[in-house]
């Protein structure tokens, strides 16, 4: 007698509507901010590929609410801010469902950044937008569920370059804008160069990373700053949404320049090729397939050179000085982690930390969502660590989660100041 054991019904995740090619056509495509500057060139980017794009404006705390609505409150704090943002943005009405989709990004591997598209999809049935696309954006874009974008050589290179010149825009506007003698001239520039450089992106002519990466150069190092007055630098790094996106950080560099320091933050570009790397890196512990090894040091070489042209044009410059390159990172995160941490910021977060210490930023700030259990062991797990090594070093961790009060992040922010100022008046 034959016994039938019944399968258990599983219950699949929704499933979203594919993003085709006729949707390129009809769909505006809903993108959360994470960083103003370099997603304000992607968006050109995108629309020069064809595409409605639109970034949706500052994160509030409706966003807040709205993420906390749909998405568990276990769930890392990034995942609550950009599902909430496009909920909220759907809920509006001033989005037609039909004519509408959302994109989301997504980085692969052990942490809870791989579920965050499936989150949105949850999200978006149960708010009732079932037939709106949702499309993951990743450093593997040309691989994910894009058909409908149908991502090629010519606008990966446009990506490569907004994020190469939102990292060069970045890190001049934070080392100017302490020193401005005429309020408001830094951001000003800024601004001016988003708009040029927008319209070049929009445009189909062919130019090289040098045709802008030295007029940018040249015009801050230009501008009329007070250079008689110097101030403690401060790094911030740790988790991605919450180093970058201004909302997500409440305004975190703002503050620290309101509190009398100089903000340095690290490049995007070297969280993509801390990415493109993984398979390398863990080529010298396990087995990783052999094309899968070449196109991650290939893919890493091809990048660095051409921030080697920007490396170049800054060694010219009087006032900035150029980025590490990603080898120099590997080769300061190894005598502290297996740079095999490859979940969240993994074995990068402690190398840009080492990295600002021997550039004398000794003051920093590691921003994490509360609960990141990745961050927790390269970010807060190492700096027993680092302060044995690096006895001047002055870092202060924040947590961030819909719980955390602003009142706990300014004390931090305030006694790390405190030490900073002292230290650097002696
Ligand atoms: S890095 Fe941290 S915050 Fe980001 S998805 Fe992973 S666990 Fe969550």
């Amino acid at each position: 007698m034959s016994t039938l054991i019944e399968s258990p019904t599983i219950k699949r995740p929704h499933r979203s509507p594919e993003f085709t090619v006729q949707d390129k056509e009809i769909r505006t495509i809903l993108c959360p901010q994470m960083a103003p500057i370099h997603f304000a060139l992607m968006q050109a980017v995108f629309e020069n590929h064809g595409c409605r794009f639109e970034i949706l404006p500052e994160v509030d705390r409706d966003a807040i609410e709205e993420g906390l609505r749909y998405v568990n409150n276990d769930v890392c704090y990034p995942a609550i801010v950009v599902v909430g943002q496009l909920i909220q943005a759907m809920k509006s009405g001033n989005y037609d469902p039909d004519r509408t989709a959302l994109m989301i990004s997504q980085t692969c591997g052990g942490c809870r950044s791989t579920n965050y598209a499936a989150f949105l999809k949850i999200a978006a049935a149960k708010a009732g937008f079932h037939n709106v696309p949702v499309i993951p954006f990743s450093v593997d874009i040309a691989n994910g569920n894009t058909k409908g974008i149908n991502v090629n050589f010519k606008m990966l290179k446009k990506m490569f370059l907004a994020f190469l010149y939102g990292d060069l825009l970045l890190t001049l506007s934070n080392r100017c804008r302490p020193y401005e003698t005429v309020q408001g001239s830094v951001n000003a520039l800024v601004e001016s160069w988003i708009t040029r450089l927008r319209r070049e992106i929009l445009g189909n002519k062919k130019h090289r990373v040098a045709d802008f990466a030295a007029p940018i150069v040249h015009d801050f190092d230009v501008l009329e700053l007070n250079e008689e007055q110097t101030r403690p630098r401060v790094g911030i790094v740790g988790e991605i949404l919450v180093k970058y996106h201004p909302g997500a950080n409440n305004h975190l560099v703002a503050l620290i320049e309101q509190e009398g320091g100089e903000v340095v933050v690290p490049n995007t570009l070297d969280f993509m090729l801390y990415c493109l790397t993984s398979d390398e890196q863990r080529k010298r512990y396990s087995h990783v397939p052999f094309f899968a090894g070449l196109k991650s040091s290939a893919g890493a070489w091809l990048i660095e050179r051409q921030r080697n042209k920007v490396r170049n044009i800054l060694k010219k410059s009087r006032r900035f000085a150029p980025m590490g390159t990603i080898r120099h990172l590997i080769r300061l995160a190894e005598p502290i982690v297996s740079t095999c941490n490859h979940t969240g910021e993994g074995w990068l977060l402690t190398a840009e930390m080492v990295e600002l210490i021997e550039e004398h930023v000794p003051n920093i700030v590691c921003v994490q969502p509360f609960g990141c259990l990745p961050n927790h062991v390269t970010g807060k797990g190492v700096l027993k660590e680092l302060r044995s090594r690096y006895t001047q070093a002055n870092i202060t961790t924040i947590d961030y989660d819909p719980g955390s009060t602003e009142v706990n992040q300014l004390n931090r922010i305030k006694l790390l100041m405190a030490v900073a100022l002292r230290n650097f008046s002696k």
